[in-house]
């Protein structure tokens, strides 16, 4: 679908790094896990390929063309939060579908690639439940069929699953892993949690104090320390 890939950016707040000179490759396709401890630049990373967050220096490409003369919104980007954020008014299948009342697409069209994606997640019966009549894993689920609705290029997931209890956290990586992997869509899911990320990732990156301290394979990354 697409190759992510960051160049030397840096971030400051004040004193702070945020970022501290990363240049990572995001493999086409692939299921890339950021681990790191709390603060250590995680979700500036994630915002600032998604355009949120305009780096001090350095660059983000996709597929190799520069995107900060991309609008964001047109950046072809799907993301998902821990805390989902759904319109709580609006219907699981108008939340879903809302990415592309936005981009102007044809109700006929839109209403066969909501069911599409609904059906994707396995949530085809619930289109006309609002969102507070849905379980956690239910809506982490509309989390997602929202994001790949607009077929976008690249997936950023930043802690969707932290929210949900462990149970539930299991099931739904490997509901996570199945979507990503029938969609073929370039992932980068940020967790603190190790065992989450090993489960997941192709490959993995480490953060500390705005630094990738370490990169590659789950196996690569752990077996030499
Ligand atoms: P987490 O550690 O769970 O990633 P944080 O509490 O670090 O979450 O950050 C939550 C939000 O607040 C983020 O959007 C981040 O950019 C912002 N933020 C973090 N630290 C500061 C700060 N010192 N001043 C202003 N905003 C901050
Ligand atoms: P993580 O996602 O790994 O928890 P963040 O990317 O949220 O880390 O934050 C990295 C560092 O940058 C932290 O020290 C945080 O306090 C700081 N930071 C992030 N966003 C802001 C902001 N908007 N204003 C000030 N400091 C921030």
């Amino acid at each position: 679908m697409a190759v992510v890939r960051t160049e030397g950016l840096v971030k400051t707040y004040g004193a702070t790094r945020a970022l501290d000179d990363i240049t990572l490759t995001f493999p086409d396709g692939g299921f890339f896990g950021l681990l790191g401890p709390s603060g250590s630049g995680k979700t500036t990373l994630l915002r600032a390929i998604a355009g949120f967050v305009i780096p001090d220096s350095g660059r983000v490409f996709i597929d190799d063309a520069p995107v900060e003369n991309v609008p964001v919104e047109a950046r072809e980007i799907g993301m998902v939060f821990q805390n989902y954020a759904l319109f709580p008014n609006m219907t699981v299948a108008g939340n879903v579908g809302f990415g592309l009342e936005v981009r102007k697409v044809p109700a006929a069209e839109r209403k066969r690639r909501v069911a599409e994606v609904l059906d994707l997640v396995q949530l085809g019966e619930l289109g006309d439940r609002k969102p507070h009549e849905l379980s956690g894993g239910q809506r982490q689920r509309v989390a997602m069929a929202r994001a790949i609705v607009t077929r976008p290029r690249v997936l950023l997931l930043d802690e969707p699953l932290s929210a949900l209890d462990k149970s539930l956290r299991v099931e739904m990586q490997i509901e996570l892993k199945r979507i990503q992997r029938e969609v073929g869509i370039t992932t980068i899911f940020v967790t603190h949690d190790q065992e989450e990320a090993l489960t997941l990732s192709d490959q993995i990156g480490i953060l500390r104090d705005g630094r990738l301290v370490r990169h590659g394979p789950p196996r690569e990354v752990y077996d030499n320390p």
